[in-house]
């Protein structure tokens, strides 16, 4: 099946040429005299664009895309670089070692030129994110559910957080659209899941899965293939999956859905611009109080002003809030876009327990993606458990062979000396590991803000995390730990471990710029737009009012896709 464009809104798109007022000579009229002062200040100066995004990444990528059948002109700034696919770590054999380098998922151990330095000293868990053209993507696991509609009710339903001002329904459609898109493989028919179609085959079980599935069907609890953003089947030009088992550092053979390789080729053959090693220190503003463009590093670090019309920004759960606070100014002393003094508060991370065993014989290992099931069995909220919420279980595959020695010796299982390596091969490929995704509900004291010490390579203030886990969010996880040890265990599993806290997991970065209709209560309105700067929109994970038990990229994608539909049928009213 081929991805299709979304179906454009004739009247919008005719409108969006009145909007631009372009000149007979291409160049924009009117609106370029708003830019004022704020063009002088970078060293290099650019032709103004209709749109410019900030971040290549989940959503970046997917506005870009949706907004090229516009014929606006639009660019996207990068702090990143492309990623060959000759380049990831799974074309070499030291790829496990290569996740303890330049493919480590922590941007702190990483260290690229290419990424920023984040404190999260004052946090139990560790911020992962990857800054390429991509963005999170190039790294990600590719588990691919979707919020449920409850996600989007949670005051309604459990009177904790608030509502969504956006719900299940009305992003359905986008939903569609990113899994066309996106190339999901999946299973329809899933009784505890939102009626969905995915457009490939689900991935095989597996030794490792159909072991889960016996366990669970043994304890009568509910499981489903999951949806994977990989394909199983040639899809939009690229290659099925052929179980190599190296997804989170990279896809060489292209079958996980990154979106440098489904997004941004179609973005970029209609039309849209992207320009990489840019990083962008602050957005300005004009005399009016509207976005005119951004300041930022082009790729020999020189400082150039880029004019824009219209600002997008998609620089993740923790970018997105360090590039507001940076663009603070004397008309936003706060940060832009935060009267509401809520910009870097509300910090989500979905705290993601793992238990683990071993069973007595050998299963897949590390051979094929990591997750091919999950159960929804204790998804929505049931107050006798004695929280409110849920959790997703997500039944895992084991890691390579160097992770199962650095594991297993760390938790006193492998011993040195005579029986190392007797013991070894007892251990390796006979790993079962459960991922409890716990949603973690939002609270303004876990925040993003900037670092009053720790600067990037540019000089740009880094982001610093203070985060802790709530109380509700504990017993939930004791829960699922109990859960996951009892499935374990009718599974055959022995030598059982848990890990409360993963270290660097899961780089799921959320609601540090929440949307809603109070702008007392939130940073941008029900369809992205900041409620303090007409022309400027956020789209990234930051936007999320609760975070549900599930991975964020489909329904990140699926919102930006949303965002990007309400601005084309608004184009001719945007700065009303
Ligand atoms: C190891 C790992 C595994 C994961 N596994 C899964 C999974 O299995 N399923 C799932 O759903 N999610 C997973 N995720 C999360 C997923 O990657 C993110 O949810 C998703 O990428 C977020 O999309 P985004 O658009 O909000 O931001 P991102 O994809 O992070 O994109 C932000 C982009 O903005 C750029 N940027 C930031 N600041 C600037 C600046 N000042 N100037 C220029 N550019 C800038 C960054 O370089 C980056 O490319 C995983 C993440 C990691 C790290
Ligand atoms: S298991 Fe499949 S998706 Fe994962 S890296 Fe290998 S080929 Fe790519």
């Amino acid at each position: 099946m081929q991805p299709r464009f979304n179906s454009a809104d004739p009247a919008g798109l005719a409108s969006a040429d009145l909007w631009r007022q372009r000149a007979p000579d291409g160049k924009n009229t009117g609106a370029d005299s708003r830019i004022g002062e704020a063009a002088q200040i970078g060293g290099g100066m650019n032709e103004t664009v209709d749109v410019l995004i900030i971040g290549s990444g989940a959503s970046g990528a997917a506005v870009a895309w949706s907004l090229a059948e516009t014929r606006m002109k639009i660019l996207c700034l990068e702090q990143g670089d492309w990623i060959r696919q000759s380049d990831f770590p799974s074309n070499g054999r030291d790829w496990e070692a290569r996740r303890y380098g330049d493919f480590d998922i922590s941007p702190n151990r990483r260290g690229r030129p290419t990424d920023y330095p984040i404190n999260d000293d004052n946090s139990p868990m560790k911020i992962a994110n990857f800054n390429a053209v991509g963005g999170g993507t190039v790294m990600y696991t590719a588990h691919y559910p979707r919020m449920h509609p409850s996600d989007f009710r949670v005051r309604s339903l459990d009177g904790v957080a608030d509502d969504w001002p956006v719900d299940y329904a009305t992003l359905e459609p986008f939903f569609a659209e990113n899994d066309r898109m996106t190339g999901v493989a999946g299973l329809a028919g899933d009784p505890a899941y939102p009626p969905h179609q995915p457009p490939m085959p689900p991935l095989p079980l597996g030794k490792t899965g159909a072991r889960y599935a016996r366990a669970m069907n043994q304890l009568g609890w509910h499981w489903w293939p999951s949806d994977s953003a990989i394909a199983t089947t040639e899809y939009d030009g690229r290659a099925p999956c052929i179980n190599l088992g190296h997804c989170t550092p990279g896809c060489a053979q292209g079958a996980k859905a990154s979106t440098d390789i489904t997004y941004w080729p179609h973005a970029i053959r209609a039309g849209v611009e992207l320009r990489t090693r840019c990083r962008v220190r602050e957005i300005t503003t004009n005399e009016h109080g509207m976005a005119a463009g951004a300041i930022y590093y082009d790729a020999d670090g020189v400082e150039q002003f880029q004019p824009a019309e219209v600002v997008i920004v998609a620089c993740n759960g923790i970018g997105t809030p360090r590039l507001l606070l940076n663009s603070a100014s004397a008309r936003f002393p706060d940060g832009l876009a935060n009267s509401s003094g809520l910009v870097g508060k509300n910090l989500m991370l979905h705290p993601w327990p793992q238990v683990g065993g071993y069973v007595d014989e050998r299963v897949d290992g590390d051979r094929a993606p990591m997750l091919s099931l999950w159960s929804k069995e204790f998804y929505e909220t049931d107050v006798s458990r004695g929280f409110v919420r849920g959790y997703t279980l997500q039944f895992a595959r084991a890691g390579g062979v160097v992770s199962e020695a650095i594991d297993s010796e760390a938790r006193g299982l492998l011993p040195w000396g005579a029986d190392h390596h007797r013991i070894y091969r007892q251990l390796v490929h006979r790993r079962l590991r459960i991922g409890i995704a716990c949603e973690d509900l939002p609270e303004e004291h876990n925040r993003v803000t900037l670092d009053p010490v720790l600067k990037d390579s540019h000089g740009i203030p880094a982001p610093k995390i203070d985060y802790a886990i709530s109380e509700n969010t504990r017993r939930m996880m004791e829960h699922g730990i109990a859960r996951a040890s009892e499935i374990l265990t009718t599974a055959g599993a022995t030598n059982l471990f848990t890990s409360r806290t993963v270290l660097n997991s899961p780089g799921h970065l959320l609601g540090t710029a929440r949307m809603g209709d109070d702008p007392q209560r939130s940073v941008v309105n029900a369809w992205g737009r900041s409620h303090d700067v007409k022309n400027l929109f956020i789209v990234d994970g930051s936007i999320w009012v609760t975070s549900g038990g599930v991975n964020p990229t489909s329904t990140i994608q699926a919102l930006a896709l949303y965002i990007a539909d309400s601005i084309k049928r608004r184009l001719a009213t945007l700065f009303d």
